[in-house]
């Protein structure tokens, strides 16, 4: 197997610690302005993405590509993850530039998955938005569906990929890319739930996005792969926490109430008011009724609010 030339690890290392600390920083998910400032190598400016193609290298860079970014469709409220769980193997299917595989573009990842070489996925979680996942390697080619198969790996893999063993490389990757969809499916959830809450608590409209969930109403309902917002309610962590112990309930018409067990007890500012100052208020939800708490939802969530308290 061919390997990556020096020059071209040391840009793709220096852009993995710089989106690392750009994570860091602004968590997980990041708006475009962010990754388009790119990142610093020897005093050169370097970019991680371009705004309009999907497959991008760095023109310093001789033989692979550095990232792949996927689109929302424009005016779409909701990534179409789902639609990269074909893949038989677990990977996410990235289509090809065209369909020419012969194509410039995509040669650069046929390289790259000639050399194992790793990459930078920037996945669209809405117009704007990406999670970036790395590192992501070129596992298949799949010729008919003009798609790569993208399987990804831990950050600490790409510093000693000589420990592992070979036998197990695939199967880590497909452990750490099943995980990977997972956290992507959150982050999504959040992101549009947040959203469509104007990024307030439901509950006291506490605005600092860092403190901010998005919970489920029904937590067994988000096994079956949809993001759906109407199953969702932005909350503050205390709320959040309050109402995901029962300790907080909201009646189907969106009246809070708090457990008996609270109510009968005294206590110091944040039960008194951050918690007892809001029974008998109403939660604050969207004015899109399609982006509403489900009634059904609410309704079952509040049963067992009751049974418990
Ligand atoms: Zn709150």
């Amino acid at each position: 197997m061919p390997t990556p030339s020096d020059n071209d690890q040391a840009i793709r290392l220096a852009a993995f610690n710089a989106l690392q600390a750009l994570v860091e920083r602004h968590g997980e998910v990041l708006s475009w302005d962010r990754i388009a400032e790119g990142f610093q190598l020897h005093g050169e400016q370097h970019l991680f993405a371009n705004r309009t193609r999907g497959i991008f290298w760095p023109r310093q860079m001789q033989e692979t590509a550095l990232s792949i970014k996927t689109t929302v469709p424009r005016g779409s409220r909701v990534a179409r993850y789902d639609d990269d769980n074909v893949a038989s193997d677990g990977a996410f299917l990235y289509k090809f530039q065209g369909t020419d595989i012969e194509g410039r573009d995509n040669r650069r990842l046929m390289r790259a998955q000639q050399m194992d070489a790793p990459l930078i996925y920037f996945y669209g979680i809405e117009p704007g938005f990406y999670r970036p996942l790395w590192p992501v390697y070129i596992s298949d080619v799949d010729l008919p569906s003009h798609s790569f198969h993208v399987m990804v790996s831990e950050p600490e893999m790409v510093k000693r990929p000589f420990v592992a063993d070979a036998k197990l490389l695939p199967l880590e990757r497909r452990y750490t890319t099943v995980q990977a969809k997972k956290r992507l499916h959150q982050a999504a959830f959040r992101q549009h739930v947040l959203r469509a809450y104007e990024y307030r608590c439901a509950v006291c409209a506490f605005p600092r996005t860092e403190l901010l969930d998005g919970a489920h109403i029904l937590p067994d309902r988000d096994e079956r792969g949809h993001a759906e917002v109407s199953n969702g309610l932005a909350l503050c962590r205390l709320h959040h926490g309050a109402f995901d112990t029962n300790l907080m309930g909201f009646r189907p018409d969106g009246v809070i109430e708090l457990a008996p067990s609270l109510l009968a007890t005294r206590d110091g500012p944040t039960l008194e008011h951050a918690l007892k100052g809001f029974v008998g208020k109403t939660l604050q939800t969207p004015r899109s009724r399609d982006l509403r708490p489900n009634q059904d939802y609410l309704e079952e969530r509040y049963e067992r609010f009751r049974k418990v308290g």
